[in-house]
């Protein structure tokens, strides 16, 4: 659901920061919330991530010179951003936020998809920068969409997503897996994503929450998922893979199943990188019963297995912290709340909850109310709905 708004704002801006250019078009991407399957996607596990109707909106018109110019309505303080195409792919601290949107260009050079010439571009997101919504994803994938649109590169919303992957981790330096890009490529309107990640297989499966919503619950504690605390988790289980794989014929700790990664588990000696490799083993088994437990209309066992991932998050991946654990384990006392868990990396950020209509309002005030009094600052909640894909709007 575009809001008109939005799009409103960022054409304006556009018009205010440019100057008026009758070849500017607006365009949006989503964010995106995991339901279930965190920290999965780096590991051959499957994730259940969907496309949210909050995102990052874009305007965009192509240029006849080699100039490239960025302007984030959100960072006005930041300025614009104006660069020749040449000089402009290396990453730099200079660069700021517009490292996102070079990393992309980088990246479709990299693929051979040259732009023959430069553009302006403005955005404007109403998602939270660096809470687990993955504006990052949203931005890439908005990038890759526009530089589709005003070039004509032959890419699919599925390339569209390796390409984002591919220069947050190359250009931006965060390993991150492949689901925040895939979820914000591929979104379908009240459809959540069930994403192999080992092979990008996937189906659609509709969320139907008869007088239930879904609720983000926004941490707000300031800077957290540190890039560097990711990538150690990241390289622990490359790790336990590659001991596993001298016994075992697997490709990811995906490849197992609760009953041979118990029979096996002695391998990895070291008890905290063997904590981390359960966490993705069971995590992924998690995944794919509330996949089907959905299906079978079983939504209070979907909200049992968001707990429990939860706690395998806190208690053995390690990821979660005092401000999340505060809005999950508020969120479990309140009657009415089906299920509740931190969702993307970790550290800070938010957490998803399904509740029931009926239960919202007080689930809001009693949650709110002990996580102010717990963590000193305040929390802020968000009905979220599951929107499409990238747009041109
Ligand atoms: P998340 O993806 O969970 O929101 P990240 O730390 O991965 O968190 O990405 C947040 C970063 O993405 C911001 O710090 C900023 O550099 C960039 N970003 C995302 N949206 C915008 C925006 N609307 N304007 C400027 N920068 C943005
Ligand atoms: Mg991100």
């Amino acid at each position: 659901m575009i809001d008109q708004e939005m799009k409103k704002a960022v054409l304006d801006s556009f018009e205010k920061v440019y100057g008026k250019n009758e070849n500017v078009k607006a365009y949006f991407a989503p964010g995106r919330v995991n339901l279930i399957g965190e920290h999965t996607d780096y590991n051959g596990g499957h994730v259940f991530p969907c496309a949210l109707t909050i995102g990052t909106y874009g305007a965009a018109a192509k240029r006849n010179d080699k100039k490239v110019r960025f302007y984030s309505v959100n960072q006005e303080k930041f300025g614009v951003y104006e660069a020749n195409l040449e000089d402009a792919l290396n990453p730099s601290e200079a660069a700021g936020w517009v490292n996102y949107p070079l990393g992309v260009i980088w990246a479709f050079e990299k693929r051979g998809m040259k732009l023959d010439a430069g553009f302006d571009m403005v955005i404007y997101g109403n998602i939270p920068n660096g809470s687990g919504l993955s504006s990052s994803a949203s931005l890439e994938v908005l990038t890759g969409f526009i530089l589709r649109d005003l070039y004509g590169f032959d890419v699919t919303n599925q390339d569209l997503a390796l390409i984002g992957q591919y220069s947050e981790n190359n250009f931006n330096g965060c390993n991150c897996g492949i689901m925040d890009q895939f979820a914000v490529a591929m979104g379908k309107e009240n459809n959540a994503i069930f994403l192999d990640t080992a092979d990008l297989s996937f189906e659609y499966a509709p969320i139907k929450l008869d007088g239930a919503k879904i609720i983000v619950a926004n941490t707000n504690k300031k800077h957290k998922l540190t890039d560097s605390q990711y990538n150690a988790r990241r390289s622990m289980c490359e790790e336990a893979l590659s001991i596993l794989q001298k016994k075992l014929d697997i490709k990811g700790l995906g490849d197992l199943s609760i009953e041979e990664f118990e029979a096996n588990k002695g391998l990895l000696t070291d008890p905290d990188m063997q904590k981390k490799a359960k966490h993705a083993v069971y995590e992924n088994q998690r995944t794919i019963e509330a996949v089907k437990v959905l299906k079978d209309g079983d939504i209070a066992r979907f909200g049992e297995l968001m707990r429990q991932s939860h706690e395998s998050l806190r208690d053995d991946y390690d990821v979660t912290g005092v401000e999340l654990d505060t809005l999950a384990e508020e969120a479990w006392k309140i009657p009415g709340v089906i299920g509740s868990r931190m969702t993307g990396g970790g550290f800070g950020g938010c957490t998803v909850s399904i509740v029931k209509d009926e239960a919202i309002e007080n689930f809001k005030k009693t949650v709110g109310e002990n996580y102010l009094k717990k963590i000193g600052y305040e929390a802020t909640f968000y009905t979220v709905e599951i929107g499409a894909g990238p747009e041109v709007i």
